[in-house]
């Protein structure tokens, strides 16, 4: 213990040394300065070099290694000081030249000035790239010699990497460092990027492997997870205010997920079999990631900028990475909630890989499926996926100016807590099946076949959803419980409708229209559920016997549909759009209330169709995240809007900058039978438009033509 103590106070100074080494870098103006600090970190590689020989094997022998290996690195450094010292500095050389060039010398001088731009460039980056390297040796070498004075025998080259890398002295250490000198940069780093990096340091500091004891273990995958979620919101928030960035930091944001992904995958691998390596690399990846910003700061706000939205190739990578890090980080929460059995649960229900070709290619497959499908709908991967998706919609409550939208948004909050994780995951979980709407799983029951003792459930589920739909639209189910509200309406999120505008594929689902291929996936969504229930309840009932490797198909074509292919649309909205589940009409029970809620009361309507005539923003139209762009033109002829495809989200009505829209459904009925007018909850008083500058009247018909040409 005391001896642990001592090489912390060792370990402590030294960090901190680092830091202010690597500040010494940033501002190093020339090479003997740079020379410096790599002259340092090499004296400190040496030190802790020295002390690994002696420790692996103490004797006379390997002190005298240890010293001439010292020696000869000392001595090798020194030399190369006192070279750089001797030299003039570049800068200087170049600042000479160009006074030569400017003074009327020929192209050669020209010439000479650009390779020597051209070698400062050069030089830097190597430069930054020594001092990484040099870092990280010297945090290797003292975590090995710390590691071996504390102990442990390490012999082996892979395991000795691990356990260095791994361990409390090298991580620690390296978030000592973060901290170190991310607070002596506090002044010259933005804002942002202060709080991201120290998050970082915090996301690190919850390292599991770094301490030998399984509490460590379990309560720094919890406390790292949220750390990470925490960084995560603030990442996505950061974005959604700033949409033109620089390629730095587009740059950064991708390459931290990446090492996120691999990190969290990388405590999954270690936990279930013990390799930490994959933990290492990520740290490791990280820690470069992080100086290689520092050390070239600048580059945070003058690289070249523009806005995020316009690369739908970054935004996947990005969503898709993101995702990759959630989906593991699910995992190993339930793990440590449920224990071992929650992976030896999902392993035994795999299919063994035998059997013909077509037979294998099934059982890989359908084992995919399972596996993925069974962390995604796991409680604890929906409750750290509703955390960081529900704080963005908070962000949005914040934002948005209609009571009505921010009372729905606040249900949906609570809905995806109370009535698609609590009640079903932790009180009724072993009957929730037999409990109409409550157990819905999309109208298709819950982990089951269609069994006739859940028949009744289940065509109870479609009934209410069904009447609820009729009178308030299927907002009820899309944009309120269904947990795609959820995911969709947040802050970030919701942002990337634009896609739907951009797209090639969101083109082709814009409007209320339904395209060749919304009729196709539509007609394949509903078809394939209706056969898989019938062979489902055929199945049940002993008539024939068939399951797909041993799992009912209903609850089968369930995990693929909403488990995993749900995923898989939400991370492709830079292809697909927002609400893809909508605008391809691939969710059946989604289809069922959108066509309900079209006979139904439910529609927007506006107080005044000749505003919108004179409208020239047309809002609404942009904001709408199904990507309904046909809502003007609607208001214009006939003062209402009403589409199967429309799930009562009211980014329209919030958009609407004469706050001319509103929402009507049965309320509104029962006010207009009542003679209490009809504006729903939306009686704001008009905005005069006459006066706005820029503003041009124009007649009903021309605004009619004008607004059609312009759709799809
Ligand atoms: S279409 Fe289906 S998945 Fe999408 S919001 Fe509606 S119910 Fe949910
Ligand atoms: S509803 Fe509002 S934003 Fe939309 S066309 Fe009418 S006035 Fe313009």
């Amino acid at each position: 213990m005391l001896e642990q103590l001592w090489l912390w106070i060792i370990a402590v100074p030294m960090a901190f040394i680092t830091s202010l080494l690597v500040k010494r870098a940033i501002y190093a103006k020339s090479r003997p300065d740079i020379a410096l600090v790599l002259y340092l970190l090499v004296t400190m590689a040496s030190m802790f070099g020295g002390a690994v020989i002696y420790l692996l094997s103490p004797s006379l022998t390997s002190i005298i290694e240890a010293l001439g290996f010292n020696a000869i690195l000392m001595i090798g450094g020194a030399i190369v000081l006192l070279h750089n010292y001797a030299e003039r500095s570049l800068d200087e050389e170049i600042r000479k030249i160009s006074i030569s060039n400017s003074e009327g010398d020929s192209t050669e001088n020209s010439v000479q000035l650009a390779q020597q731009h051209a070698a400062v460039h050069s030089l830097s980056v190597s430069l930054r790239a020594s001092v990484i390297f040099l870092i990280l040796l010297n945090e290797f070498l003292m975590g090995w010699a710390f590691v071996l004075a504390s102990g442990a025998s390490t012999q082996i080259v892979l395991s000795t990497f691990t356990k260095v890398v791994g361990s409390d002295w090298f991580i620690f250490t390296m978030v000592l460092e973060m901290i170190f000198s991310v607070y002596m940069l506090r002044h010259d780093l933005p804002k942002s990027f202060f709080i991201i990096v120290l998050a970082q340091s915090v996301v690190m500091f919850f390292a599991p492997t770094a301490l030998n004891n399984s509490n460590w273990v379990t309560y720094s995958i919890y406390l790292g997870s949220i750390a990470m979620i925490g960084l995560l919101i603030y990442i996505y928030e950061y974005l959604f205010k700033n949409k033109i960035i620089t390629s730095a930091i587009r740059t950064y944001f991708l390459a931290l997920l990446a090492m996120y992904a691999m990190m969290m995958a990388g405590i999954f691998v270690w936990i279930i079999q013990g390799s930490a390596l994959l933990f290492v690399l990520s740290i490791l990846g990280e820690m470069i990631l992080y100086f290689g910003l520092i050390l070239s700061k600048n580059s945070i706000e003058s690289s070249k900028s523009r806005s995020w939205l316009t690369d739908p190739w970054w935004v996947f990578g990005f969503m898709g990475l993101t995702f990759v890090a959630e989906y593991f980080m699910g995992a190993l929460i339930d793990m440590q909630y449920y224990g071992s059995s929650f992976i030896s649960g999902i392993t035994a229900s795999l299919a063994p890989i035998s059997g013909s070709v077509i037979t294998q290619i099934g059982a890989v497959f359908y084992n995919f499926i399972i596996y993925f499908g069974s962390v995604t709908a796991s409680p604890w991967f929906l409750i750290m996926m509703g955390a960081e998706m529900g704080a963005l919609v908070v962000f949005k409550i914040t934002i948005t100016r209609e009571l009505e939208t921010k009372i729905r948004l606040l249900l949906v909050i609570a809905a995806y807590f109370i009535y698609s994780i609590f009640l079903p995951s932790f009180v009724f979980s072993s009957n929730i099946a037999s409990i109409p709407f409550l157990g819905w799983s999309m109208g298709v029951g819950t982990a089951g076949a269609v069994a006739p003792v859940f028949l009744g459930a289940i065509l109870a589920t479609y009934l209410i959803t069904g009447v609820l739909s009729f009178l308030f639209g299927a907002r009820q189910t899309c944009s309120v419980f269904c947990t795609a509200a959820l995911m969709y309406q947040g802050t970030f999120p919701d942002s990337m409708s634009v896609f739907n505008r951009t797209s090639k594929l969101g083109k082709k689902l814009l409007t209320s229209r339904m395209s060749n291929l919304y009729k196709v996936v539509s007609s394949i969504a509903i078809g394939s559920i209706i056969i898989a229930a019938v062979v489902s309840y055929l199945n049940s009932v002993g008539i024939i016997s068939f399951t797909f490797f041993g799992t009912d198909i209903v609850y089968f074509l369930y995990i693929f549909y909403f488990n995993f292919l749900w995923y898989i649309i939400f991370i492709s909205i830079p292809f697909v759009g927002t609400y893809g589940c909508v605008t391809t009409g691939y969710c059946h029970i989604g289809l069922f209330n959108q066509f309900v809620s079209r006979i139904g009361f439910f529609r927007l309507k506006v107080k005044d169709p000749m505003q919108c005539v004179n409208c020239e923003t047309k809002d609404c139209a942009k904001a709408c995240p199904v990507g309904l762009t046909d809502l003007p033109g609607n208001f214009i002829k006939s003062g209402q809007f009403r589409s199967h495809k429309c799930i009562g989200v009211g980014d329209c009505v919030s958009a609407c900058p004469y706050e001319n829209e509103y929402f009507y459904d049965v309320r509104g009925w029962f006010r207009q039978k009542l003679g209490m007018g009809t504006s729903g909850t939306q009686s704001r008083p008009h905005l005069p438009i006459i006066g706005r500058p820029g503003h041009s009247s124009i007649s009903k018909s021309a605004a009619l033509n004008k607004v059609e040409h312009t759709h799809p």
